[in-house]
Parts: C-alpha cells; structure tokens; sequence
C-alpha cells in the first residue's frame, strides 16, 4: 500500500516526490492483485498536495463516472466484474484487435481489482 509517482513510491509515511518529477499523476498502490488507482496530481506551482483517500467518485447526470483528471465523462467506462469477461473483436483491413471496451463498460474477470472506472483519453483508474 503506498503512493505512486513517476518518481517512484513509498509505503507508508512522508512522501518525497523530487522537483525534477513535478508535474506528475499520483496514484494509489494497494498491493498486489490491485488496481492502481489515479487519487490526484501535483503542478509545477504547487506548494502543498491535497489528496482525498479514497478518491471520491462523481458521476454526470447519464450515470457515466466523471475523470478526476480530466473532469470529463465522455471517454469513462464503468468497470464490470463478472465471471466470463465479454470482449469485442474489431477487424480492421487484416488486422484483428480485441477490446474487452464494450459500449460504456470494460469487462475484467471476476476478481475485483478495486478500481471502478476507466478513462481511455488519460489511460487511468479510479
Ligand atoms: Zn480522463
């Protein structure tokens, strides 16, 4: 459990994040089988961080999860966890790819890794 940057992450305590890596995401490790989790971001001007553990969700009037990133909604899926994923294959030309991205909702297995949202524009989970 612990807090991670693109300066690395510390289990427990003070965390150091050097000058060099600001400006950064910080995401929140709960240990393995988990989802990291997106819980803020530090700015270049910033003095002081203030992070909210656990991340508080909003979601928009459509029921779409809002990004705590990018505050949009647009590109949000909601997780589903269930017994057999379901997965969308497009085929494009000769090329098959494979999205378990069906509609607004990503299917994972049937463990939950805590996370329940994705945004595909940031690449993140919270
Ligand atoms: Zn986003």
């Amino acid at each position: 459990m612990g807090l991670l940057s693109s300066g690395g992450w510390q289990k427990s305590g003070v965390y150091h994040l050097s000058a060099d890596a600001v400006p950064a995401d910080l995401f929140f490790y709960q240990g393995p089988g988990s989802d990291t989790l997106y819980v803020g971001s530090v700015a270049a001007q910033d003095t002081a961080v203030q992070l909210r553990l656990p991340l508080v969700l909003r979601k928009n009037l459509l029921g779409h999860y809002v990004c705590p990133k990018c505050h949009k909604s647009d590109k949000t899926v909601t997780i589903v966890n269930s017994e057999a994923p379901l997965v969308r294959r497009t085929i494009t030309g000769t090329d098959t790819t494979y999205s378990s991205i069906i509609g607004r909702k990503l299917y994972e297995g049937c463990i939950s890794g805590g996370a329940r949202a994705h945004c595909q524009r940031d690449n993140i989970r919270f």
